[in-house]
């Protein structure tokens, strides 16, 4: 199996061959800082890490920019509100975000440029296109790209032009535009934008938010680069947008793959902070979730699925995981301090498997699914002596080293116990104890697991060890 995706402009799957051999170079559409993240945003980023991740996997020199947008409509306001400047309002969101990352182990991307560090870039874009004639600027004195100027508009949307012609109703606020599907590349300030303004050759006020992903792709990966990825509701207008600036700018193609992940859900609807329907990652964790687990609820769907956001997903999360550290526990048992030797023939069978899954569009059900399937069969190895100590030392290193690097879950987050045997039969003395209404040896036990550093943590799941 050759590696390859579903690319959303061609609505093919097809065999990923990259520019220059060996390497990809991949931009994903980051977070707007206005807000913490919800699960919903860190579903796709998730995806993007299962991406990143296995193309390093399969060999790939990956470079990876993220950008960061903190300026656009929301954040104006969210500052205005706030009564503090732009910088001193999104600084603590970005900070969120990447301690977010960092929770859910998501490999850093190689740069994050911010909006508001690039505007310049974003000005010469824009006089670009004037210059050639798909932009103008408007009476109201911000500027619009010309979309009648670039007849393949709407070709990753699949939109008919025809229904955006002149005459359909416009917006109040874009009255000054010629077309309706016109979209703003600089808006003039008004007041609402407060200090918030850059100089430019059409006045004072701020890039739109489509040329900020134009201009910091292009920046860092060039005119032409392999990936660009966004959750499904970026695809129009963002997506679409983001080309036509580009592609006219540039008179090259943008984007030779456009990678979309469907949206997390929560009953039916789009986890969104205007359907207030969202959780945000600490929020989770405050209920005694670790961040190991949450990552696995959002790796383990396709990314091309809908993800149904339960906390029953999260139980078969924890669930999952426990299988996984049970084995590894028992591989660690069984091979003591023997080196490693070949891998035995049902694990080298799994792991290609494993990654012929994940070649094909990333296929993670496919993927896991194989790997579940290694779990029983080195379960039974190691039931009926069926391992030797250095194959099972070689089965161990499979599953925390080799495969690992693309799933980044056997290591037990600090706030686990890490299936530490002599802690979890304290802990389940403690239960009994409880169970039997014997309070004061209940209280003992968990007295003596605080001085050991855990502290007992009662959930609706049944108890489980916290550190202190
Ligand atoms: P934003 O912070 O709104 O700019 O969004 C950041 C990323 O999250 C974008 O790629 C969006 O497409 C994506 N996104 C927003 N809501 C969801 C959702 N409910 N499920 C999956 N991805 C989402
Ligand atoms: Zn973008």
């Amino acid at each position: 199996m050759t590696l390859q995706f579903r690319n959303t402009l061609t609505r093919r799957t097809e065999p990923f061959v990259p520019l220059a051999p060996g390497r990809a170079g991949i931009y994903t559409c980051g977070p707007t800082v206005y807000d913490h993240a919800h699960l919903g945003n860190l579903r796709t980023f998730m995806f993007e890490d299962l991406l990143v991740r296995h193309l390093a996997w399969r060999g790939f020199d990956v470079f990876r920019v993220m950008n960061l947008t903190d300026v656009d409509d929301k954040t104006i306001r969210g500052a205005r509100e706030a009564g503090l400047s732009l910088d001193a309002f999104t600084r603590p969101f970005k900070d969120a975000f990447f301690a977010d990352l960092e929770t859910l182990r998501i490999r850093p991307a190689d740069v994050y440029p911010a909006a508001t560090d690039h505007t310049e870039a974003m000005i010469g874009m824009i006089g670009a296109l004037i210059e050639r004639g798909h932009a103008y600027q408007a009476g109201d004195g911000s500027v619009y790209f010309r979309i009648e100027s670039f007849p393949e508009y709407g070709k990753l949307a699949r939109i008919d032009r025809a229904g955006l012609k002149p005459g359909a109703r416009v917006d109040q606020d874009e009255y000054e535009k010629e077309q309706v599907g016109d979209f703003a590349l600089w808006k003039a300030w008004t007041e609402k934008d407060g200090d918030v303004a850059w100089d430019s050759p059409w006045g004072r006020g701020r890039p739109g938010w489509h040329i900020e992903c134009s201009a910091m792709s292009t920046q860092y990966l060039g005119p032409t680069f392999d990936i660009h990825c966004g959750g499904v509701d970026n695809l129009f207008p963002h997506h679409e947008d983001e080309i036509a600036q580009s592609e006219c700018c540039t008179g090259k193609p943008f984007v030779r793959y456009w990678l979309h992940s469907a949206h997390l859900i929560v009953e039916g609807r789009k986890m969104s902070k205007s359907e207030g329907n969202f959780f945000t990652l600490p929020q989770i964790l405050d209920q005694g979730w670790t961040g190991r687990e949450v990552r696995y609820l959002l790796l383990s769907t396709h990314y091309r699925q809908q993800l149904n956001f339960t906390f029953d997903g999260l139980k078969a999360a924890r669930t999952s995981l426990h299988r996984l550290d049970e084995l590894r526990r028992r591989l660690e048992d069984r091979a003591g301090d023997a080196e490693p030797g070949g891998l035995p023939g049902f694990a080298s069978a799994r792991r290609e498997a494993f990654g012929a899954a994940l070649d094909d569009d990333l296929n993670i059900s496919g993927a896991l699914g194989h790997l579940f399937d290694l779990v029983r069969e080195a379960n039974t190895a190691l039931d009926h002596d069926g391992m030797d100590p250095p194959a099972a030392a070689a089965v161990r290193d499979l599953l925390t080293e080799d495969l690992d690097h693309v799933l980044a879950v056997m290591e037990p987050d600090p706030s686990e116990t890490g299936g530490d045997a002599d802690l979890e039969a304290l802990l389940e003395r403690r239960n009994r104890a409880r169970a039997e209404r014997n309070w004061a040896e209940a209280d003992r036990l968990r007295d003596h697991l605080a001085d050991l550093g855990w502290k007992v943590q009662d959930g609706p799941d049944g108890s489980r060890l916290v550190k202190i």
